[in-house]
């Protein structure tokens, strides 16, 4: 069993890099932040005022999340599209720094982490959700790349396009800050012009080291 933890802010490429890797080392791909995202799809459907910790808590309790197939399932419905769109990704940090809303959905995400291993990926993944991860990973990138990236993913490349999403991106991060949980033993790798096929063989290298050494101890 190994269990790998993928932290980093938003467009540090956490998300491709953690879906190949679990691919490749043929565990279950942990996606922590589709779960914040498709409770504030709840929220905000139901209208409460986000800023109501409790009443967050009490309706994101009252829906089933699953993820399938690298979708994302809000009872029993596909909404993986809707929880990418602008208006989750504007609104989620708030929701997601309740904790209510945090203690109800990290049970749901430590649910899915299975005995065979799992790469978890998300903010306090390596500190809160698998804190006895046998690797831990934190992905940084430049912040013209990340935001590049964030362009691509919504397909346009064009200069002002990428400026509005920098700017989108660092009041995430911000937003982000106090969920952000650096594990003091994670290895730190930046992302910024290395293609995710060399990031993923160096951590399959890792995750086989680790993996190896917590079976001798
Ligand atoms: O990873 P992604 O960008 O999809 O995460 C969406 C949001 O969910 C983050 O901006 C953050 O507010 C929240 N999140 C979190 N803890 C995690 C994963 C995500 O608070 N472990």
């Amino acid at each position: 069993m190994t269990v790998v933890a993928i932290d980093g802010p938003a467009g540090s490429g956490k998300s491709t890099i953690a879906a190949v890797l679990a691919e490749r080392l043929g565990v279950v791909h942990v996606d922590t932040g589709a779960y914040y995202r498709a409770g504030t799809l709840a929220v905000l459907r139901s209208g409460i005022d986000l800023r109501d910790g409790p009443a967050c808590a009490r309706i994101i309790g009252e829906v089933t999340i699953e993820r399938r197939a690298g979708r994302t399932l809000l009872d029993g419905v596909d909404v993986e599209d809707d929880i990418r769109g602008p208006e989750v990704t504007a609104t989620v940090s708030a929701v997601a720094a309740h904790p209510a809303v945090r203690a109800g959905l990290l049970a749901a995400q430590r649910a899915v982490v299975s005995p065979a291993g799992a790469v978890v990926e998300g903010r306090d993944a390596g500190t809160v959700v698998v804190p006895d991860a046998d690797l831990k990973v934190w992905l940084t990138a430049s912040p013209l790349e990340r935001a590049a990236r964030r362009a691509a993913q919504l397909g346009t490349a064009e200069s002002n396009a990428i400026a509005i999403h920098a700017d989108s991106i660092e009041r995430r991060d911000a937003d982000d800050a106090s969920q952000m949980l650096r594990s003091t033993d994670a290895v730190e790798i930046d992302t910024t012009g290395v293609a995710v096929d060399e990031i993923v063989a160096r951590l399959v290298r890792l995750a086989q080291r680790a993996g190896a050494a917590g079976e001798r101890a």
